[in-house]
């Protein structure tokens, strides 16, 4: 029987512990494709399950980890054969079945997205849940008739990772892009993803009036609560917010009145139980409009060991864009 490298989450009186064992297949939970796992990745709700800031783990004991990318050792799926090269994003995985940190995982094939040749396997996880939801904020935008020509478009939380992954494909894009940051010391790093102005995000949480001063076409917001709000209260009419994240808190504050009388759209976006047609597009999209130089630049490699250092510093702002986990 092959045994591996995994993190392993444990239950314990006052909480739980993780820690790399040595684990035997038979360990791993029902699926019909086994993956060699390459590469993994750390996005912010995999911060919250390894610091415990939120119960992520929902079934004991558990491997943690919401994305990975490897090769396909072993599949009785339809869709896949020993070989090809897959992507796993969210499905529950690295929540309540084993996820990413470690050398193998067992899944459903219907979770499993072939990886696209444009990408390297590192890339894949450069790109990981954050960039990947990323392009869903921009697909939500562009179903409800964004265009550039309609004015900027507002991404919050623009140096972590869904923001920068946003910055970088919508400026691809040709939309005028405002970056709304708490680290005004990374303006030149989001200049250089494409962002045409920087703003202080403490101007965002300051309460605004039902209808405040239109200043946005549109936004990819990761911040939730009095941020939401104010933003939803300055964009302009017909405008959509993309909504995906609550890293400044969940509660949501704010009236109808951007709705009924601006006729702006609040699109809420999930990446976890997202249907496969929709993931494959956004990650064909990826493909075609997010530059790879750009997310080079964004990237920062580390191995998988290193995972358990990260979580506290994504959960503080403290990680930049995103951090690929060399496994193997
Ligand atoms: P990161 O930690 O990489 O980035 C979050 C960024 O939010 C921080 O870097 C910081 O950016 C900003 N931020 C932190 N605190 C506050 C605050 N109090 N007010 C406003 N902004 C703040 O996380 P991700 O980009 O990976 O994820 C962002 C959010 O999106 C999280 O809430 C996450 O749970 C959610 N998410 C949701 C998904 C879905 O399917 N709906 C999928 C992926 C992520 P800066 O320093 O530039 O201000």
């Amino acid at each position: 029987m092959q045994t591996f490298k995994a993190l392993m989450a444990r239950k314990t009186e006052d909480g739980f512990d993780a820690k790399w064992e040595n684990i035997s297949e038979d360990e791993l939970m029902d699926g019909d494709v086994t993956v060699r796992i390459s590469h993994t990745t750390l996005n912010y709700k995999d911060g919250l399950a390894l610091t415990g800031n939120a119960p992520i783990i929902r079934r004991w004991p558990l491997i943690p980890g919401i994305d990975f990318t490897g090769t396909v050792e072993a599949s009785s799926h339809p869709d896949f054969a020993k070989g090809d090269d897959v992507i796993l994003n969210g499905w529950g995985v690295g929540e309540g079945h084993h996820g990413g940190y470690a050398e193998v995982a067992r899944v459903s094939g219907d979770w499993l997205v072939k990886r696209p040749p444009a990408f390297t396997p590192a890339e894949t996880m450069a790109i990981g849940t954050a960039g990947y939801t990323a392009m869903l904020c921009v697909l939500a935008l562009e179903a409800n008739g964004a265009t550039p020509e309609k004015g900027p478009i507002l991404v919050t939380g623009a140096s972590g990772g869904v923001g920068s992954v946003a910055i970088s494909v919508l400026a691809k894009l040709g939309y005028n892009v405002t970056a709304a940051t708490g680290r005004l010391g990374e303006t030149d790093f989001l200049k250089s993803l494409g962002a045409a102005d920087v703003i202080d995000r403490a101007e965002l949480a300051e309460r605004a009036r039902p209808l405040d001063k239109e200043r946005w076409a549109g936004a990819v917001d990761v911040a939730g609560s009095g941020t939401l709000a104010h933003v939803l209260a300055t964009t302009k009419y017909g405008g959509t917010v993309a909504a995906c994240g609550l890293a400044h808190g969940m509660d949501l504050k704010t009236t109808v009145m951007p709705f009924i009388l601006r006729n702006v759209t609040l699109a809420g976006v999930d990446s976890v139980m997202a249907l496969k047609e929709k993931r494959v597009a956004a990650w064909t999209r990826l493909a075609a409009d997010l530059d790879r130089g750009k997310l080079a630049e964004l990237t920062v490699t580390k191995p998988v060991e290193a995972v358990q250092d990260l979580a506290p510093k994504i959960l503080a702002g403290q990680v930049r864009g995103r951090v690929v986990l060399e496994v193997s």
